[in-house]
């Protein structure tokens, strides 16, 4: 059974029911890297925002075809590649596949289809033509543009008239073009530079009919969902439609638009100069890749989130100029604090665990109230334009009430309490795999937030381990101060204790 949804299509500019092209299934399209540099933090938020997405619609029963490309050949990689004196493609491999490394972390999931530009050359020359034969693009020397005169909608997803594309496209332009809006499709190649034969000349495909030649061969001429960065909307996608619908029809191609919103840096974007471009590595190694995934989920996909985070250097403000080249230390403060909410989810599941490990399961019959409330409520507001902070919300509710369960059993038929706390946990974990968080065993990520925050605080874990142990030994001798003692001493270096049968484990406090 697929649940009906509503999604916000930016396209008509509002909340709208979302109406299958088959019924139980979904295609969507999303506009990948370009890969020439490791992945930065920016991609992430875009590949986490769409994952939710998927996962949203896989748990409330559609069947996804997910398609999300890769650029593998382009101005950047060329430009890049000829800097580090590369060869483009082995380049563009490799940063491919560090990419879905780094995704991976964030629980971003390996799209179902991951086509690559260079696997589509003859399918791309192909469109190219049609659009030449058509009337839509024309060839000069060749290159070939696409003629935006030709297609009278062109504008409508970006909201802009023509002639504001043209004004805004005079600077600099290229007086071969036919209209200053007018867009590269091919490019004849530069000596040294990787391409493919073509009727036009050697040369290789322009950024954007990529997208257009791929999600035909791997969609349809129309499909459901097209979805990616609300930075692509002009011109990537506005060009995209303008190719597709030139070959194919006006009507053709994405039938829904979805698009995510910025990530802020405290107000400011995010760029190279102001030192807050964070590559996606270096985030997962500081808090853990979970943890930008909760942070995001906390916040609707569609809206801009400010970012805390601070760069300095020997304590001062990181400084682009004056501290050029140094080692700059960063606390991604937002990160932290979701890093530590997170933590408290996995601490309450690894408690309910080991509280069922003790006994059955509690049998058939009711639940305390309050328990049958997660799955509804995140049913309905993953139905509602994928609205995972609400989600997020009821997690923290079923947190409470856990807790207050595992607290006490007071007032509660004990099979009741046991039932209750077995489908709490296991109802977060399905709620959370819906928005892309515990997915972990509770154990394995403790343990690694652990190690984490050992590093950052410079514990001693030897010494840790050697003072718990002496703390054993007093409490056996039945020396209870000096056990508090150890307790204190330790509780002094951030270090906390927790008995529990069979031994005592620690944590890092932060
Ligand atoms: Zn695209």
């Amino acid at each position: 059974m697929t649940a009906p949804i509503r999604l916000y299509d930016s396209m008509r500019r509002q909340k709208v029911p979302f109406e299958p092209l088959v019924p139980g299934k979904v295609g969507v399209y999303v506009c990948g890297p370009t890969t020439y540099a490791p992945a930065h933090i920016g991609h992430a938020y875009s590949a986490i925002a769409f994952d939710t997405v998927r996962r949203s619609l896989e748990f409330l029963g559609w069947d996804v075809t997910y398609v999300r490309n890769v650029t593998d050949i382009d101005d950047k990689i060329i430009k890049r590649a000829h800097e580090t004196g590369e060869d483009p493609f082995a380049m563009s491999a490799h940063f491919a596949d560090t990419y879905n490394q780094d995704m991976a972390r964030f629980n971003v999931r390996p799209p179902t289809i991951e086509p690559k530009v260079t696997g589509h050359i003859p399918q791309i020359i192909a469109l190219v033509e049609r659009l030449v034969a058509n009337g839509h693009a024309y060839a000069v020397d060749g290159d070939v543009y696409y003629e935006v005169e030709k297609f009278p909608p062109y504008g409508k997803l970006s909201g802009q008239t023509l002639d504001e594309l043209k004004d805004g496209a005079r600077i600099g332009v290229d007086e071969r073009k036919k209209n200053p809006a007018d867009f590269a499709l091919w490019k004849s190649a530069k000596p040294g530079e990787p391409s493919w034969d073509s009727p036009w000349g050697k040369g290789r495909p322009g950024w954007h009919i990529e997208c257009s030649a791929m999600t035909v061969t791997h969609l349809g001429e129309t499909f459901d969902i097209h979805a990616g960065g609300k930075d692509l909307i002009f011109p990537h996608h506005e060009n995209e439609i303008a190719q597709s619908q030139g070959a194919d029809g006006e009507g053709t191609f994405a039938r829904y638009w979805l698009h995510n919103g910025f990530l802020n840096f405290e107000g400011v974007k995010m760029s190279k100069s102001l030192g807050n471009v964070f590559n996606c590595d270096q985030i997962a190694d500081a808090v853990g890749g979970e943890a930008l995934r909760y942070f995001c989920v906390k916040h609707h996909y569609r809206s801009p989130v400010d970012f805390e985070v601070e760069v300095t250097v020997d304590g001062q403000p990181f400084d682009p100029i004056k501290h050029a080249g140094r080692d700059k230390q960063v606390r991604f403060y937002s990160l932290e604090a979701a890093d530590r909410e997170l933590a408290k989810f996995y601490e309450t599941l690894a408690k309910v665990d080991a509280f069922m490990a003790t006994g059955g399961d509690g049998g058939t019959g009711a639940y305390a109230p309050g328990a049958e409330d997660l799955l509804p409520a995140a049913r309905d507001a993953l139905a509602d334009d994928f609205n995972a902070p609400v989600v997020v919300a009821s997690l923290h509710a079923s947190l409470t009430l856990a807790n207050k369960l595992l607290e006490s059993g007071k007032g509660i038929d004990k099979e009741m309490r046991r039932r209750t706390l077995g489908k709490l946990a296991k109802d977060m974990r399905t709620a959370g795999g819906a928005i892309g968080v515990f997915t972990q065993e509770p154990a394995a990520y403790l343990a690694e937030r652990r190690a984490r925050l050992v590093k950052a605080k410079n514990i001693d874990v030897a010494a840790v381990e050697a003072a718990i142990a002496e703390r054993a030994a007093a409490r056996a001798a039945k020396d209870f101060a000096r056990g508090d003692e150890i307790r204190k001493r330790l509780g002094e270096m951030g270090v906390a204790l927790h008995d529990l049968q069979g031994g005592t484990d620690w944590s890092v406090q932060d």
